[in-house]
């Protein structure tokens, strides 16, 4: 294969993403080479195909900062031709050629073994996302989640809201689903959600501390409604912040820290370490629920990534987008 179709962001006036044959020799460096079957497309994604946000480093660049395929060469022994392998974040898509496209080539300390229980589009399916929602989890199992009281999820209809509510559903807690789109309760309900709390509940000004409910919380969505999060948490109790999808400022106070001794848990997938990561990924082929997994995924070509980044941007997706490359 010495050419492969490949969807490159172009930046100057105007910034374009479009699909074209790239060669192999415009490849980045890299121990491996691997057939890409599936990418995903992440919020982060629709940023930099869009250029809404300042996500790429260098130009052209492919996007994609999620993979899934088979090793076709590698000079690294961990890796043989054949090998199933995934790969989320360090940069990939941003700094270096990353997933949506047929061909990438990568480090391979930044690859994971696909485990076994899941296949390539599952682990697509899951990705950025799906993994950052169990980084959360895992975070917050290690400060002890309250199981008497309700679990939030806000962002809850998006990728990472969706499987932190199957997951925490399946783990046995109450989850409170916070979405802005009632449309999707039924959607939410089929993940295990047992409530759903509409988004401008906890958007709307708190007080520095409101009664406490929640047991533990997953924020996707960062200002306004992480601020209504803070003040509803139950004494020694913790909130994991992954995202963003509502703004980046955050403006609090200090009670539900020292009153109550909130812990806000800061998670990053990107730079996660490679122990962490296999952790991660073990326990999502166990915990998550295949057909909540399926239930939350659509398969799309290449060709319907650039709309679907713009309506990812508008918090129109619902669940994850699962791109199949070959
Ligand atoms: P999605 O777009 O799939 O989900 C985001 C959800 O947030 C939307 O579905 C919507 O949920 C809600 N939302 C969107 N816009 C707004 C708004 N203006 N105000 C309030 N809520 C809003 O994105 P992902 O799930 O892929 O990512 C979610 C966030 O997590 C992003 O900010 C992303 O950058 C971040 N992220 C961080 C990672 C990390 O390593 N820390 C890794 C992966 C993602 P609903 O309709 O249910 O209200």
């Amino acid at each position: 294969m010495q050419t492969f179709k490949a969807l490159v962001v172009e930046t100057g006036d105007p910034y374009t993403a479009q699909i074209r044959q790239a060669s192999v020799d415009e490849l980045p460096p890299g121990d491996v080479l691997v057939r890409v079957a599936y990418s995903s497309l992440n919020y982060k994604d629709g940023l930099a195909i869009t250029g809404a946000g300042k996500v790429i480093r260098s130009f052209p660049m492919v996007p994609g900062i999620d993979l899934a395929g088979t090793v076709l060469e590698s000079a690294s022994p961990d890796y043989k031709p054949g090998d199933a392998v995934i790969l989320t974040g360090w940069g990939v898509g941003e700094r270096h050629w990353g997933g949506l496209a047929e061909l990438a080539r990568v480090r391979a300390e930044w690859l994971v073994p696909l485990p076994d229980g899941l296949t390539l589009q599952q682990a697509m399916g899951i990705g950025t996302a799906g993994f950052t929602a169990m980084l959360a989890v895992m975070a917050l199992e290690a400060h002890t989640i309250d199981k008497n009281r309700d679990v939030l999820v806000t962002g809850a209809a998006g990728g990472v809201g969706s499987v932190a509510t199957a997951l925490l559903a399946r783990l046995g807690y109450r989850v409170v689903a916070s979405t802005g789109r009632t449309s999707e309760e039924a959607y939410l309900k089929s993940l295990g959600a047992g409530e759903i709390l509409h988004r401008s509940v906890l958007a709307a000004p708190a007080k520095p501390l409101e009664s406490e409910r929640f047991g533990g919380a997953v924020d996707t969505v960062g200002g306004a409604v992480l601020a209504g999060v803070l003040p509803r948490m139950a004494y020694g109790s913790s909130v994991a912040a992954c995202g963003n999808a509502g703004g980046v400022k955050l403006e609090t106070t200090v009670f539900p820290f020292i009153l109550r001794g909130v812990n806000l848990l800061g998670i990053d997938s990107v730079m996660c370490p490679r122990e962490k990561r296999l952790r991660a990924w073990q326990r999502l082929a166990h915990d998550l629920p295949k057909p909540l997994l399926e239930a939350a995924i659509q398969t799309v070509s290449l060709e319907e990534v650039p709309g679907l980044a713009q309506a990812i941007l508008q918090g129109q997706v619902r669940g994850r987008v699962v791109v199949r490359l070959s």
